[in-house]
């Protein structure tokens, strides 16, 4: 995907539109655009879960 818009977290162009915000492919980026969304829960908890199980 190419947009025109930057990427939320870093500024560099953005490939994607993940958890309400335009980002890029840095898995960082994604992870913040996860966390300030709130994760499904919206809670930090079981966010911190959810990783757990997938590591
Ligand atoms: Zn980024």
């Amino acid at each position: 995907m190419k947009t025109d818009e930057k990427c939320e977290i870093c500024c560099k162009p953005a490939t994607r539109f993940l958890f309400a915000a335009f980002i890029c492919d840095d898995e960082k980026c994604i992870e913040e655009a996860r966390r300030r969304r709130g994760g499904p829960g919206g809670h930090q908890k079981q966010r911190m879960f959810a990783m757990g199980n997938r590591e």
